[in-house]
């Protein structure tokens, strides 16, 4: 079963910028996964379609066989995503931004409020987990977008650029935490412009570059020809 299948994936944006033209990509479920390119390559507009916030202009997106396009609500309950901007209520708390998180997927209260606590604890933020979040460090907020993500319990965690302009530190931490979803069982897909995120973390990896894949392979193959 793939967890994720991308065929002839186009997008042309109302302004004419084509931003993806005719991406295929699949990715085994387990994995760890990394679509690296530079900036403008087409990775938020590829990332953005699979989680249906922006429409494809043609092509068919399945998620764990579930297609995006035909199949939303449902494809969506696949998907955990973690957005490159902050984008909770600052003026919430961590814990009620995870549980009104599990609402939005149907997930009952208690089990809610279980596993919030739960992912907390896991990402290290239940200290603060009743504090106002706009308190928490840069390194917290991005763990608690992972958490958020996690509340529902999706096959399939996708980061869009996670550690895009944090710290060492804090990238390191995040490193640790993402590996450990991933070993826990969930597939993991993450973007990326550093190489070496995509190589010290992922087994695959695919690199689009203007709106086409142009090379798609485990990172150690990778390596070996670099
Ligand atoms: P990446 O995430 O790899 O930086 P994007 O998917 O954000 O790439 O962008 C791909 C191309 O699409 C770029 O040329 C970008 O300027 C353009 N683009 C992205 N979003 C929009 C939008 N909402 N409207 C018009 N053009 C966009
Ligand atoms: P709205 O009610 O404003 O339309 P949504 O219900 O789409 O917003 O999303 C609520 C929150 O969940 C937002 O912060 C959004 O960024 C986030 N979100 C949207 N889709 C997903 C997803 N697939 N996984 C995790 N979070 C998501």
């Amino acid at each position: 079963m793939h967890a994720l299948e991308v065929r002839n994936l186009q997008k042309t944006y109302r302004n004419g910028v084509v931003a993806l033209k005719g991406v295929d990509l699949s990715v085994e479920e387990g994995d760890f996964f990394a679509l690296l390119g530079p900036n403008g390559a087409g990775k938020s507009t590829l990332i953005g379609i699979v989680s249906s916030l922006v429409n494809a202009s043609a092509g068919e997106t399945r998620v764990f066989g579930t297609s995006v396009q035909k199949n939303r609500s449902q494809a969506m309950a696949e998907i955990g995503l973690v957005p490159q901007e902050v984008n909770f209520n600052q003026f919430e708390k961590p814990f009620d931004i995870v549980v009104n998180q599990a609402g939005y997927y149907g997930v009952p209260r208690k089990i809610a409020r279980e596993r919030a606590e739960y992912y907390l604890k896991k990402l290290s933020l239940w200290d603060p987990a009743f504090r106002m979040s706009r308190s928490l460090s840069g390194g917290m907020k991005r763990r608690l977008l992972i958490a958020r993500a996690m509340v529902h319990e999706p096959r399939l965690l996708i980061l869009d650029e996670p550690t895009a302009g944090v710290d060492i530190e804090i990238r390191r931490s995040m490193w640790k935490f993402i590996k450990e979803i991933n070993e826990a069982g969930t597939t993991v897909i993450l973007t990326t412009h550093y190489l070496e995120e995509a190589e010290n973390l992922c087994r695959n990896i695919a690199i689009i570059d203007q709106g086409r894949i142009v090379e798609n392979t485990s990172v150690k193959a990778l390596l070996g020809k670099l």
